[in-house]
């Protein structure tokens, strides 16, 4: 099977199989070999790796993971895609598709099951509708990969790489942050899918910590302070937390707190960094 990375490979596979494309599971394959090639190379992919693609689509990028990983591994959520990419990757013998949903997905006991409990590299043109909670699945996993390569909607990925003071900073930059170090490699143009996607799109590289960049007794605590600090944009920090009926303090207390920490009465959620968060966490 040639290389499907182009629109006339994917337009023949499209009509033998007679494929509708499926809006609801978010789809848009790729047709650009540039683009797929450069994902490839950030991904730093080698015959060492065991990688996780999530949603293979029609094969595209598992033909390119297949030939620079030693094992691929691929969750795909639409069964009428399976006899496809038993065609599409029947040159390979180091993949194996697993029709399944990621969301409900033991992502840990795969990584057991699959890959002698070391962690995948995943890479993947994720389904934009629920970015979100695949990448907060896999970071928040017993067994988080190493590395994540994914292709995401591009305001996401600004306000996953976003730094204090700016407009995209908020509690979707700290969740990241707290697991992971983010880079855009790249950005990419609607025209590289079939269909075109809606919005522009990123390639997106998030490096899991070995050791948290904070030290948070509490994780669940230190999310709930974060999520009630951007929970109300226009408010100051002191009047966003007293509000949040879960994290029960007084404003008496958050005022103290503040002083104690030299944080100004006045300041706003997204002034604060991830590490005046965790002492702030600490203290309320
Ligand atoms: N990898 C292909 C490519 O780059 O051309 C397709 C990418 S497309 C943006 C997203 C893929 O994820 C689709 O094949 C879709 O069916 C699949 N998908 C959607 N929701 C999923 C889920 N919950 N679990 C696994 N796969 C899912």
């Amino acid at each position: 099977m040639a290389y499907l990375g182009n629109p006339t490979s994917t337009i023949a596979v499209l009509k033998k199989y007679n494929l509708h494309f499926r809006k609801q599971y978010g789809q848009n394959f790729l047709i650009d070999s540039n683009i797929l090639e450069k994902i490839v190379s950030s991904a730093q992919v080698t015959k060492e790796d065991t990688v996780l693609e999530i949603g293979p689509g029609i094969g595209t990028m598992t033909q390119y993971l297949a030939e620079s990983a030693g094992k691929v591994i691929a969750v795909e959520i639409d069964k009428t895609l399976i006899p496809v990419l038993e065609d599409t990757l029947s040159a390979y013998d180091n993949v194996e598709i697993i029709n399944g949903d990621i969301l409900k997905t033991d992502l840990a006991a795969l990584a057991e099951e699959k890959n002698g409990g070391k962690p995948f590299q995943v890479v993947a043109n994720l389904p934009y509708y629920i970015t979100t909670p695949i990448i907060m699945g896999l970071l928040q996993s017993r067994i988080p990969p190493e590395r994540m390569t994914i292709m995401i909607q591009k305001e996401v990925a600004e306000r996953m790489q976003a730094e204090p003071g700016s407009k995209d900073y908020g509690s979707l930059s700290l969740a990241v942050q707290y697991y992971a170090c983010p880079e855009i490699m790249m950005q990419v143009s609607p025209a590289c899918f079939i269909p075109k996607p809606n919005v522009g799109s990123a390639v997106m590289r998030l490096t899991t910590y070995q050791e948290k960049p904070v030290q948070a007794e509490d994780e669940a605590h230190l999310f709930a302070v974060i999520r009630a600090a951007f929970g109300q944009r226009r408010k100051t920090l002191v009047n966003s937390l007293v509000n949040e009926k879960n994290l029960h303090v007084t404003k008496e207390q958050v005022l103290q707190t503040f002083e104690q920490l030299g944080i100004s009465p006045l300041v706003r959620g997204e002034a604060l960094t991830l590490n005046m968060f965790a002492e702030l966490a600490k203290h309320l």
